[in-house]
Order: C-alpha cells, then sequence, then structure tokens
C-alpha cells in the first residue's frame, strides 16, 4: 500500500486552545439576613471556573489549597471539564478562608475575616499543558500573584480579563495598579470604580479607568445590573428581578466566569460579542444568589440556563416608534 503524505502546509491543524482560571480557592463562612454557614467551598476561581464549565470544557485551573480541602470538590472540578493540574494541594497548611456578613439590602457586606494561609508562599505554577491559554481569567487573587501568572505563559493569551476587589486596593495598591495597565478587560464592581477613582460618577470613573490601560471595563453594580464600557461605546445590562436573593457570595465572579465562558466557547472578542457575554454573565450570577455558596450553581442544566437568558432578553425588549 502506497501512504500518500499530505504536505504539512495544507493539513488542517485543530488546536483546541484553553481558557485557563487563576483564583482563590477557598473556604468561605457566610452570614446573610436568611441564614449562616459554617465554612462551605467557596473562593473566586471556584466560582467562576463552576461558571465557566458550562460554556467550555477545557478549563485549567491556577490556585493553592491546604490538605484541609476536601477531595470531592477536586473530584467536583474534574466532573466539570476544570482540569486541576495547577491545583497545588499543599502538605500541612490550611486553604485560603474568608468570613463575611450581608446587611439587609444585601448589596453590600462586611468582611470579617481573611485568612490568606497557603496563599502567603504561594508560587503559581503554569504546567506546560497550560500554554495553550487563549483565554485567561485573572479572579481575585493577589495582584502580584496575577501579575506571575501572565509573566509565566510564554504567549499573551488572546483576552486577558480581570477581576479584583477593595482588599487589594487597601493592601496592594502599587502592584494593583501595574496589573490593571496589563489587561484587556477589568471587572470591578461600582464601590470599587469609585475607590479607583475618587469618582462619583461611574461614566467619569470609568473613563479614568480606560486611560489607566484596559480596553474594556465592566462595571457590576450588583442588583442593578452591570454596564461594559470602551471608549467609544457602552452598554447596559439589568439584573434580573428575582423573587429569592439568599447569598450574593461569589456572585462577581461567576457573572465573569459566565462572561469568559461564552467568550472562550465562540473566540469572538468583538465588543457585540462581549454584549452576550455581558447577559450570559449575568444569567449564571442569577442563579448563584439563589442559595448559599455553590449549591445552585454545580447542578444546573442547558434547559434552565436557556430560559434564564430568554428572561433577559423579554425583559430589555420594547418597541418604540419615534416621528
Ligand atoms: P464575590 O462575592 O464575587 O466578591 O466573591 C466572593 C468570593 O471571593 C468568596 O468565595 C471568597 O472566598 C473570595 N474572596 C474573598 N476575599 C478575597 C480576597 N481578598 N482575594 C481573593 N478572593 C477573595
Amino acid at each position: 500500500m502506497i501512504v500518500q503524505k499530505v504536505p504539512i502546509s495544507s493539513q488542517k491543524i485543530f488546536t483546541v486552545m484553553s481558557l485557563v482560571v487563576v483564583g482563590t480557592v477557598a473556604f468561605d463562612a457566610i452570614e446573610t439576613p436568611f441564614g449562616k454557614t459554617d465554612k462551605i467551598i467557596g473562593g473566586a476561581a471556584t466560582y467562576s471556573g463552576t461558571a465557566a464549565s458550562y460554556f467550555t470544557k477545557n478549563i485549567k485551573l491556577v490556585s493553592v489549597v491546604g490538605d484541609d480541602f476536601p477531595g470531592e470538590t477536586i473530584h467536583q472540578f474534574h466532573k466539570n471539564g476544570i482540569s486541576t493540574e495547577g491545583l497545588q494541594v499543599k502538605k500541612g497548611q490550611k486553604t485560603f478562608f474568608w468570613s463575611g456578613k450581608y446587611h439587609t439590602d444585601m448589596n453590600t457586606r462586611d468582611t470579617l475575616d481573611t485568612q490568606l494561609n497557603v496563599l502567603l508562599d504561594f508560587d503559581p505554577v503554569i504546567p506546560d499543558s497550560y500554554q495553550d491559554c487563549e483565554f485567561l481569567m485573572l479572579s481575585n487573587l493577589m495582584p502580584q500573584l496575577q501579575k506571575k501568572v501572565l509573566e509565566r505563559l510564554n504567549k499573551r493569551p488572546k483576552l486577558v480579563v480581570m477581576d479584583t476587589m477593595n482588599f487589594w486596593m487597601e493592601t496592594q495598591w502599587d502592584t494593583l495598579m501595574e496589573m490593571i495597565s496589563l489587561v484587556d478587560v477589568l471587572t470591578v464592581n461600582d464601590s470599587e470604580a469609585r475607590q479607583l477613582t475618587n469618582e462619583y460618577s461611574l461614566v467619569k470613573a470609568a473613563q479614568k479607568i480606560l486611560k489607566m490601560g484596559p480596553r474594556y471595563l465592566i462595571i457590576k453594580k450588583g442588583e442593578h445590573g452591570a454596564l461594559l464600557f470602551n471608549n467609544e461605546q457602552v452598554f447596559f445590562a439589568p439584573a434580573l428581578p428575582l423573587e429569592d436573593v439568599f447569598d450574593p457570595t461569589g456572585a462577581g465572579d461567576t457573572f465573569a466566569g459566565g462572561f469568559i465562558g461564552h467568550i472562550a466557547q465562540t473566540r469572538d472578542i468583538s465588543f457585540e460579542n462581549m454584549k452576550r457575554g455581558i447577559i450570559y454573565g449575568s444569567a449564571m450570577a442569577s442563579f448563584c444568589v439563589e442559595k448559599f455558596g455553590l449549591e445552585r450553581l454545580i447542578n444546573l442544566t442547558q434547559e434552565e440556563i436557556d430560559e434564564r437568558v430568554q428572561q433577559f432578553i423579554d425583559l430589555v425588549q420594547f418597541d418604540i416608534a419615534l416621528v
């Protein structure tokens, strides 16, 4: 039999590029007006990765936990298509712990405790199998660790999205500013946007943040929706009016996970597609808040997600004939 060789130049090479998610994997203790939990699984990367896993299956996690972290949760990551080769498990050390208490409006909360534990000497390792990273989600983490991950990728990803929080503005301002200048999309909530810029108006705050480096800015406003800015355009998506909001923890990370998951699935980084990403992110966040922790997020069906996205479409659709 003669086997004809196909010249390399005419071979189609299919590469499945990946979404790398970096951030905390944690224990949380949460208090809301509706109840209180002891230690439950949380962490920014846990929420972002889980939400993204409904859109794309090639997700790679970079994080660290102690040996007090349950193996079942790592197994759950695998079930969701999340690779944990870059998740370090530190013997004899404790997992990052965060505790928060929500006020009656559920839009504001106090951090009661942040124990960095394993994060204190975390040195992120990027396995070779992660070097195909096309999309990078830098979920909430110390800015210098977010920076290390970006530096340790051999090739700049197609889109780098970063989330952060007031804690890092108060403790690591300079590195945070440097990181913000390096990313494509920054996501912050409204109070963080104001804290970053000293501007009350979110439009003025957005203008200042876009001058700091990112090409796109997403401002999350909790139950009041989210705004997407670039230098020329603005888009607004409402949050779904929900009957029951039980626990807002992780809503922001879930939003970011839905957003980047959709972008990674479609591989389209246009403003128009980011608008759709905002709707998917908002839909995922609306599930997250319905129960404590990850409870509602881990067992969703495609039908439930589609139905919720449809509710968003119906919510904002109107017809006006201007004369
Ligand atoms: P969110 O409600 O979206 O702000 O995210 C809450 C999650 O972020 C919780 O599950 C916490 O474990 C995690 N978290 C809290 N504080 C920090 C921090 N300083 N850095 C990274 N992750 C944090």
